[in-house]
């Protein structure tokens, strides 16, 4: 039974747990489902509500392409912000219409220590003028989370889709912005390795200083801190 239960945990055959919630981390019906939104307590991946504002393609005066460059230049903002908290392996933004969807910014950290960093700090932040909504997500495969219908060519639910339809950043920016992750990534580690050579070297002059300064019989042991003789006036 406990396997059964299992294995249909966060289908649409699982009756307690809400499965739009489990694949896609929002639902239409919020905190009025029928069902349990299990919010979890550790992820990989965290999500920021309704962050994004679509211009309406019927009101907006811009061009595609000046539109294109708008949207660029949030991904851009959004990324670089949240990958100081850790490598990003992926960040998506929703283009659906819907309360639940609009706007939303989903990131997968490759560390769950990460994401929740990144909530804990942005919960207390403002973009634009607005308060972020940030929480950890039970989503774990943006794949699954997408319509596939909206991938292939177009979705007949259009933005009031509940699966997600996603607004991409431009080719190069996306390049770029891996680029720019990797190096960081790289000089970070690098600046680490060579902090912890510096420690070593620390440590074995602090040994050093301990087995020499020591006086005989007044052990002080390498790992205690040599507290100095306060010095005479
Ligand atoms: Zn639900
Ligand atoms: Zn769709």
């Amino acid at each position: 039974m406990a396997e059964y239960l299992a294995s249909i945990y966060g289908t649409e055959k699982d009756k307690v747990n809400c499965s739009f919630y489990f694949k896609i981390g929002a639902c239409r019906h919020g905190e009025r489902c029928s069902r349990k939104h299990v919010k979890p307590t550790f992820s990989q991946t965290m999500l920021i509500a309704n962050m994004y504002r679509n211009a309406n393609p019927e009101q907006s005066r811009l061009s595609l392409g000046e539109e294109q460059d708008t949207f660029d230049m949030f991904y851009e903002d959004v990324f670089t912000e949240l990958a100081s908290f850790g490598e990003v392996e992926e960040m998506i933004v929703c283009d659906n219409v819907g309360d639940h969807l609009v706007g939303n910014v989903y990131c997968q950290f490759r560390t769950e220590e990460d994401a929740g960093k990144a909530v804990e700090s942005l919960n207390d932040r403002f973009y634009a003028g607005r308060p972020l909504y940030a929480e950890l997500s039970p989503v774990t495969d943006f794949r699954e989370a997408c319509c596939r219908q909206n991938e292939i060519s177009e979705c007949n639910r259009g933005g009031f889709c509940n699966f997600m339809h996603l607004k991409h950043p431009s080719r190069s920016l996306r390049r770029d912005l891996q680029d720019g992750q990797r190096l960081t990534i790289r000089e970070k580690r690098r600046e680490a390795r060579q902090r912890g050579d510096g420690e070593r070297h620390r440590y074995e002059e602090d040994r050093r200083h301990t087995y020499t300064e020591n006086t005989p019989g007044k052990h002080q042991g390498a790992y205690s801190s040599t507290v100095p003789e306060p010095m005479a006036m």
